[in-house]
């Protein structure tokens, strides 16, 4: 008798054991999807991990048969399960929830897939050629590489660093390898892929979720056929995708909270994920970006990875100038135009007559972020979660940016019944509404959550931006990163303070980050950009930094701090969860939750504290925080973590609670 272990899309641990029937004997291969019966479903799709002829020892376990073998060959490599098995074992989930995470839906079903024969006809790669600065930073690279498997690239905004990355990739191509190209948002690789289709053409494929299953699923196979993509660009679930011979990976933005997936299982940092991977395939890796992560940027300076640093713009041009407005002052003088300062007026209205664009940030969308009451100061909150509801105009709607809860707004005060409700904040729909009473002549379009809800739409905002057919774009984040247009001359921040009230060690660290990108969306080809940047704050360190571009003092006073409050790069921090529906047992779980964990791991445990949303969908938050020096033993830590969990769930008591863990959470 010989059997089969298969990864099932369940959050149990574990493989789970079959019986291969002698007629699959040939069939079932290991990276084979089967069809087998599991618990009170029919069936349910896996993959083989594992052939062997050892019985189950336990004699209460009935070992069912395999009923069916999807796959004539294997659609998952050997090195992709051993990658699923690190990650599930790092981050601390089952196996089967990185199966979930990994494989398209498509494949997830049964049903027999076939790759469509491709034609390929490829033209020689030409090339855009680089600048001085440019081609020493590319030898450098090369050089470091000779050292350290991991190089970081350090170029300020408009260096050229896409250049650098498809000379890379031209060079590892021709060499017969594959390149992974990771970016951390789909708003970014409609203007990528343009850039790298010019020079790849059907070399490239692209793979991300706004892309239908059937699509995805062809991707992946694609991969596992005789005539792969060279060069795939993608998002973080990429990392999951079949490779035969990687010899590239880019992580382009590499310092962007993006690559960690927060929810649901797995909690994985593709970044990190990527570095590994590469690692196990002898592959070089690239980190670019103009403001490095400081995990990295610490790894780049203390020799852990190489580092190449390029401070000039491409062309000569100027980095922008970061103009800082004192909005408390202003506020004083009352010259506040609502969210807008005279000074921002004054440089969108020449820029809007030169015939310039302009980009505008505000880091939260919505109409208003708040509502309330004029005359008794009610405030709707969402019923399941722990905060305000956001006015949405257009929709007339008040809703819960956390649980999607949404009801419309009141015709008056339920509290004290006048109907008098006030939005109280600026939304990036707010903003977009006044600028167009401000400047009715000009072309506004918003980039944020909401108009971006299809898969077409904010390449419409994007393409209509760059061919000037709007002027203004206004929009939360997605508006900061890697977007590259000519025409940009001003930049406006609204409020710093959205980024540097955060309750997180990182605010910082991302206020710097984000500004410092968005700031670098000005002046990128022609005149020197100007930064407007409106802060109650004018006189904070960092704010000064970001003037000077002097990322790495902003770097190394910052570090001084981390190090005193033993904060990462200096520790590893792992979150452990809960969750429940009732607020007592939620207390008491997590108080004997920090009660089990100090028993080994001491002072290191912080909490159980309420994090900054205690309650969501219903659902009452509790956490707790291990802080975990470099020299302890990291799997001992986590089997502790993992029979801790199991023992406070086998408690009766605590038998309905979530609990889960965030391994360097973001
Ligand atoms: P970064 O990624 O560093 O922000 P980009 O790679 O987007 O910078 O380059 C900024 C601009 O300069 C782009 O429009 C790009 O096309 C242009 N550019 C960069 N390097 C070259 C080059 N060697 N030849 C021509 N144009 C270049
Ligand atoms: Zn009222
Ligand atoms: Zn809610």
């Amino acid at each position: 008798m010989s059997f089969a272990d298969v990864i099932l899309p369940v959050p149990l641990p574990g493989l789970f054991t079959y019986a291969v029937p002698p007629a699959m004997e040939s069939t079932a291969q290991v990276g084979c999807r089967v069809q087998v019966p599991f618990g009170t479903r029919q069936s349910t799709v896996g993959v083989i991990v594992r052939r062997h002829q050892t019985p189950v020892s336990d004699p209460k376990v009935v070992v069912k048969d395999i009923m069916d073998v999807v796959d004539a060959a294997p659609v998952v490599l050997p090195a992709q399960l051993a990658l699923w098995q690190w990650i599930s074992d790092y981050y601390l989930c089952s196996v089967g929830e990185v199966f979930k995470a990994a494989l398209p839906g498509k494949l997830k079903k049964r049903g027999k897939l076939m790759v469509s024969e491709r034609q390929l006809a490829y033209d020689t790669m030409s090339l855009p050629l680089l600048s001085p600065a440019q081609s020493n930073a590319l030898a450098a690279i090369h050089e470091q590489w000779q050292q350290h498997p991991v190089c970081l690239l350090h170029g300020v905004t408009s260096s050229g660093k896409t250049e650098i990355y498809t000379h890379l990739i031209a060079e590892a191509i021709g060499r017969g390898e594959q390149v992974l190209y990771l970016l951390p948002e789909i708003v970014l690789t409609g203007q990528l892929t343009e850039r790298l289709r010019a020079v790849f053409g059907d070399r490239l494929g692209v793979y991300h979720s706004k892309f239908s299953d059937k699509e995805r699923a062809e991707v992946w196979l694609r991969q596992l056929s005789d005539a792969p993509y060279d060069l795939i660009v993608g998002v973080r679930s990429s990392i999951f995708l079949p490779f035969h011979r990687l010899g590239l990976v880019i992580v382009d933005e590499e310092h962007e909270v993006n690559f960690k997936q927060q929810d649901p299982a797995p909690r994985y940092n593709a970044r990190n994920v990527a570095v590994l991977m590469a690692a196990r395939s002898g592959a070089r890796t690239l980190l670019g970006t103009a403001t490095p992560s400081f995990e990295s940027f610490y790894n780049a300076r203390t020799g852990k990875y190489g580092l190449v640093e390029l401070t000039e713009r491409y062309g000569q041009v100027q980095l922008p100038d970061v103009e800082v407005i004192d909005v408390k002052e202003l506020r004083r003088k009352r010259l506040m135009q609502g969210p807008f300062s005279p000074q921002l007026l004054e440089g969108m209205r020449a820029a809007l007559e030169a015939g310039e664009q302009i980009i505008l940030f505000q880091n939260r969308r919505g109409y208003a972020p708040q509502v309330q009451c004029h005359v008794c100061g009610w405030v709707p909150r969402c019923p399941h979660c722990d905060v305000p509801l956001t006015l949405h105009k257009r929709t007339g709607m008040l809703t819960c940016h956390y649980c999607g809860f949404t009801t419309p707004v009141p015709e008056q005060c339920p509290a004290c019944e006048t109907p008098d409700l006030r939005g109280h904040g600026y939304g990036t729909e707010r903003i977009e509404d006044d600028l167009q009473r401000l400047f009715p002549q000009a072309r506004i379009a918003r980039m944020d959550l909401d108009t971006t809800r299809t898969r077409t739409a904010y390449e419409q905002i994007l393409d209509d931006f760059a061919h000037a057919r709007t002027d203004i774009l206004v929009g939360t984040q997605m508006v900061t990163k890697g977007l590259d247009f000519e025409r940009v001359s001003i930049v406006g921040i609204l409020s710093a303070e959205t980024m540097l009230n955060q309750p997180d060690f990182r605010a910082y660290e991302r206020a710097y980050q984000m500004m410092a990108q968005v700031a670098g969306r000005a002046g990128r080809r022609r005149q020197r950009g100007r930064v407007l940047l409106q802060t109650l704050s004018a006189d904070l360190t960092l704010i000064r930094q970001l003037m000077t571009n002097d990322y790495g003092q902003f770097y190394h006073e910052q570090m001084l701090e981390r190090r005193e409050f033993s904060y990462p790069p200096f520790t590893r921090l792992v979150m452990m969860y809960m969750k429940h529906r009732s607020a007592d047992t939620i207390d008491t779980l997590s108080r004997d939750a920090a009660q089990r964990l100090r028993v080994v791991f001491g002072s290191r445990v912080l909490g159980p504290d309420e994090p900054p949303l205690a309650r969501i969908n219903g659902l009452f938050i509790r956490r707790i925080v291990i802080k975990m020096e470099p020299s302890l033993s990291f799997s001992q830590a986590r089997q502790f973590l993992l029979q801790t969990r199991g023992d406070l769930l086998s408690e009766h008591f605590y038998s309905s609670a979530h609990i889960y863990f965030d391994v360097d959470p973001l």
